[in-house]
């Protein structure tokens, strides 16, 4: 049988393992951390760091098609495995999603609505974008940024140079605050063959800066939903995109903002494991190995909670519940802000 290489061995990375191995595939899973979650269930991994050349080459060469599970690949990695195999979604996806400046600026080349937006390299640029764009407004490391983290509100100008502190030198964007209702993303895969398919819109809340719930359906009108979906699809089809895609929406009287986009499978997509015949690791395992996609229509309403840190001392509860779906990724240590797990609360209807 073909085998799916991983870049990243994270819950992400995990559950897209699972999901091959159901379709009968191997995996094998390339990861610098020691005993990362993907490992306790992928077929082979290999633990290099992304400037090792040599374990890149090898690793290349043991695999059919190679994916990933977070943005943030070295582009020299990227420029070695692409000779060997087959990257899927492509260059072009990583390059666009890994630099929030790059991400917002392709974004309104479709003609999508984003938060107003400046690049930011000095306190000066920092003055002159916060008389452009106005208070409040967020400062944003372009690259790295996760969970809320290499972020920085600025409730007035006078904010500014303490958030430009924060930034720690790295190169950063201003962001106009978006006066949102409620926030919702898209889970959107394309095929080899072009064919898209979206997930039924979910609605997130955060907390602390990282996904609290998700619940499907979100609050959305049916011309909202419409909108959601095709954008997404716009999106895809620009970067000629093979994968699953997460896009996250702010929902404004003005229409739908995009917020961002991850060319991966997605936390905020973890609901469709309970919510339908096909779930987004799945879907992306499908596109990847030049497969049809499979039907992600949603048969149950689902909320999805994250398990952060010691959340885990709710799980011997949660087991004893009907309707809940546990989803734990194995991780040995247990620390404050962690993703430990979650779950999918199955909503019966009538
Ligand atoms: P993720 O873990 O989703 O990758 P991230 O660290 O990349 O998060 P963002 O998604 O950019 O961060 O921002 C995190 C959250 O902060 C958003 O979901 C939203 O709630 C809020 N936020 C970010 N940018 C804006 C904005 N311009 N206006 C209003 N709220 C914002
Ligand atoms: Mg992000
Ligand atoms: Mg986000």
């Amino acid at each position: 049988g073909a085998t799916i290489g991983i870049l990243g061995g994270g819950q992400l990375g995990r559950m897209l393992s699972v999901a091959a191995a159901r379709l009968g595939f191997k995996t094998h899973i390339f990861e610098p951390g020691a005993n990362p979650p993907a490992g306790q269930v992928a077929d082979h991994v290999t633990t290099a760091a992304y400037d090792d050349e040599n374990a890149l080459k090898t690793f290349a060469d043991s695999v059919n098609v190679i994916t990933y599970e977070f943005e943030n690949i070295p582009t020299q990695a990227l420029d070695l495995l692409e000779v060997h195999c087959p990257i899927r979604p492509g260059r072009e996806a990583l390059r666009v999603s890994q630099d929030r400046l790059t991400e917002k600026a392709f974004l309104q080349g479709l003609g999508l609505q984003t938060a107003p937006f400046a690049d930011i390299t000095n306190l000066e640029s920092l003055h002159s974008a916060i008389d452009e764009i106005g208070t409040p407004a967020i400062l944003k490391t372009r690259r790295f940024g996760y969970d809320g983290k290499g972020q920085a509100r600025l409730r007035s100008p006078g904010d500014a140079e303490t958030a430009l502190a924060d930034m720690a030198g790295a190169p950063s964007i201003l962001e106009g605050f978006v006066d949102f209702s409620h926030e919702v993303s898209v889970i959107a895969a394309r095929g080899l063959d072009g064919q898209v398919a979206c997930f039924d819109p979910g609605e997130n809340v955060h907390r602390d800066g990282i996904l609290h719930t998700t619940t499907i359906p979100a609050r959305l009108s049916p011309a909202q939903r419409t909108d959601a979906v095709l954008l997404a699809a716009n999106i895809l089809n620009a970067l000629d995109y093979v994968g699953v895609m997460g896009v996250e929406l702010f929902v404004t009287p003005q229409g739908l903002i995009v917020n961002e986009i991850a060319p991966r499978v997605h936390n905020s997509g973890h609901w469709t494991q309970n919510g339908c015949a096909v779930d987004q690791f799945e879907q992306h395992i499908r596109a990847v190995a030049g497969w049809s996609l499979g039907d992600g229509q949603r048969h149950s309403d689902v909320v999805m909670e994250n398990l952060i840190g010691y959340d885990m001392d709710r799980v011997p509860e949660l087991a004893r519940e009907r309707d809940v779906a546990l989803h734990l990724y194995g991780k040995a240590e247990v620390k404050a802000g962690r993703k430990m797990g979650h779950f999918n609360r199955i909503v019966r209807k009538g």
